[in-house]
């Protein structure tokens, strides 16, 4: 898939279904004057959109929440964005509770014992706070990515963190995305070519059998659990 970004005027109208190319312009131009910034865990899509963004070459803020549980193969994803996007700002807003401190304050192995409180310490709340210093939130959800995210409009009003959140690739497939990483050569987490489809904590992120890297699920997450989100996007906690 060509990706032909296209900066909009103000004027145009954009709606939900705009080209991705135009929303991505558009809102880089629309919001020029606002604080606005991306948010990422390293997923597919995140890097397939950073790296859309990042075709405008303009500056861009890109915030990623580093839990301390990340897989090393996912800091030596971070370490090749940082590279070949030199004009995005890579800002690490995670928490500054170590994993010996949280043992200490809440007990060894909280993401067996207490996984919701583990995320809201970890992901939940430094988002929080990140999201205060922001206006407009961009985002690399997907609508088939779950239930929860079906009804997920382009743009939108988040009343879970109040601010405007655009999610350009909305209604776009993970086999587009798969698509779009190879076409473009935009590094991605080799864990994808290890049968993780998504990759988030050490702890809480296991491999889904015969899963390549085109293929979405959420299965090898909290697999012991009865847990599919983080709660970071309005799905509870
Ligand atoms: S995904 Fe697991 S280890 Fe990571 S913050 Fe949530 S419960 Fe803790």
């Amino acid at each position: 898939m060509e990706l032909n970004v296209v900066s909009k005027t103000s004027g145009d109208r954009i709606h939900e279904d705009s080209p991705t190319p135009d929303l991505i312009g558009w809102t880089m131009d629309h919001f020029k004057n606002q604080r606005l910034a991306m948010t990422t865990s390293f997923g597919m899509e995140g890097c397939a959109l950073i790296d859309m963004f990042a075709s405008l070459g303009k500056p861009f803020t890109v915030v990623y929440l580093d839990t301390m549980f990340f897989f090393p193969e996912t800091y030596t994803l971070r370490d090749e964005m940082v590279t070949r996007y030199p004009h995005v700002e890579f800002v690490n807003r995670g928490t500054s509770l170590t994993p010996e401190e949280q043992a200490k304050q809440h007990g060894e192995e909280l993401w067996k014992t207490n996984p919701d409180l583990c995320c809201k310490l970890r992901k939940v709340e430094p988002m929080h706070q990140t999201l205060l210093e922001i206006d407009v939130w961009v985002t690399a959800l997907r609508r088939s990515q779950s239930i929860t995210r079906a009804n997920l409009r382009v743009i939108e009003w988040d009343w879970q963190y109040q601010l405007l959140k655009v999610s350009p690739l909305a209604k776009w497939e993970r086999s587009e995305i798969w698509s779009y990483i190879q076409e473009h050569k935009v590094p991605y987490n080799k864990l994808h070519e290890e049968g993780y489809p998504t990759v988030g904590c050490t702890h809480c992120t296991t491999p889904v059998e015969g899963s390549k890297p085109g293929d979405y699920s959420r299965s090898g997450r909290w697999k012991e659990l009865n847990k599919t989100e983080c709660g970071l996007h309005g799905d509870g906690i």
